[in-house]
């Protein structure tokens, strides 16, 4: 543990100084001497001349780099190790079921994803975990988890979900996850890409999903449904929830609807970029996803064009989508016409948005989960794949000994 104590932190206050921000919700530019960080906050980011900091003070001197929001991936699976079976992981022994969210922690933090929204764990292992590291017993980001997913019996995920028939029983299987600690809730909302069966099937009901998010919302809880098909979309929309993943499918009508919602995107398109024959992938799943990989593109870039609020996720974990892949799903939406810029609030003041917390943005207040890069990443978005430091809770991360550990877990893990 002293190790992992060592890994995680020196001691606060942190000065930064001699680099460049990027500020507040529309990523702005600004330069600065100091920026100062105590009890996990920041506390001044200072242009003009102010007295040296004092000598115990741990400064960093970034010689002109860019201090750019810790990036948020909103949708990932902490407990998968991203197989080419990947959900085979969910029977593997205790021990090694641990040891991966430890592992998805740190390679999480090496990407420089400091805030990640865990969508669905076989159990509430992923909300032990995300615990834990609140209360700096373990070294990770931040995570807001949603203990199992909540689905129909039979449907998505059932083998690892939580099911539920029923308006009475879903308020039942809600309570469970936030009693357990859940920060978001998740419904299916249609069938899936890797599961079989029909990935259009409506699942939950508009009454079920209602009542999911009357149940969360009434104790402050976001909720996340993973829809793929017109249907489906529209009638978690007309729940009422936070959050649609994936969309796949979209068509007209039901991007319409989430335009005139409060509700996010969460694409994820990324997903499936590796999905191929011969590397141990079922065969389902790789003809499920080449089927629709060209239209799940489309999809996304026509929510896009619409103008539609986008948050960006990975899916992480699920087969060959290792954690930290952020980067690939910002260019996929620069790919599909979004701006740089915006690509990046997707994955910082957007995805902060729907998370919560006031995490995504950098400013005096805010909390300092921040990455340090080279150059200005909204010039070249790959700069933010290797960030040259990396700060969660205003604690500079030892990324060597971060490298070290994702390695000797890796062997566990593999
Ligand atoms: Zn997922």
């Amino acid at each position: 543990m002293n190790e992992q104590r060592a890994g995680q932190s020196r001691s606060a206050p942190l000065v930064l100084t001699n680099g460049f921000a990027l500020v507040g919700e529309e990523l702005q530019d600004r330069a600065f001497r100091r920026l100062l960080i105590v009890d996990g906050i920041i506390r001044e980011l200072d242009t003009g001349v102010g007295p040296e900091p004092a000598a115990e003070v741990q400064t960093l001197d970034l010689h002109g780099g860019f201090v750019v929001p810790g990036l948020i991936d909103c949708h990932v699976h902490f407990d998968l190790a991203a197989h080419p079976d990947a959900y085979s992981h969910w029977r593997q022994t205790p021990l090694v079921r641990s040891l991966t969210c430890l592992h998805n922690g740190l390679l999480a933090l090496r990407g420089g994803i400091t805030t990640v929204r865990d969508l669905g764990c076989a159990d509430h292992l992923v909300l032990d975990y995300a615990a834990r590291v609140e209360q700096g017993m373990i070294t990770g980001p931040r995570v807001s988890a949603a203990g199992q997913a909540i689905t129909v019996r039979g449907g998505h995920f059932c083998e690892y979900a939580r099911e539920a028939n029923g308006p009475a029983e879903v308020r039942t299987a809600v309570r469970e996850q936030i009693d357990a600690g859940a920060q978001v809730i998740k419904v299916i909302a249609t069938g899936g890409i890797s599961t079989p069966g029909d990935p259009g099937a409506s699942q939950l009901t508009l009454e079920e999903m209602t009542a999911a998010v009357e149940e969360a919302h009434q104790r402050g809880v976001p909720v996340a449904a993973h829809a793929h098909t017109s249907a489906g979309i529209r009638a978690a929309l007309s729940a009422g929830v936070d959050s649609i993943e994936h969309a796949a499918f979209v068509d007209d009508v039901a991007l319409k609807a989430l335009q005139q919602s409060t509700a996010t995107l969460v694409p994820t398109v990324s997903a499936l970029n590796r999905i191929a024959p011969g590397l141990g992938i079922p065969e389902t799943t790789v003809s499920k996803s080449l089927d629709v990989r060209e239209t799940y593109r489309e999809s996304t870039r026509r929510a896009i064009v619409a103008g539609v609020r986008i948050a960006a996720g990975t899916d992480a974990g699920t087969a060959l989508n290792p954690i930290g892949g952020l980067v690939d799903e910002l260019l996929m939406y620069c790919g599909a016409g979004m701006s740089p810029v915006t690509a990046l609030r997707t994955a910082t003041s957007r995805a902060g948005a729907l998370i919560g917390g006031r995490v995504g943005v950098v400013d005096v207040g805010r909390p300092a989960d921040l990455i340090v890069v080279a150059k200005d990443p909204r010039e070249d978005l790959a700069l933010l794949r290797s960030p040259l430091q990396v700060v969660c809770r205003g604690r500079l991360m030892e990324l060597p000994w971060i490298e070290k550990t994702i390695s000797e877990l890796g062997k566990v893990i593999a």
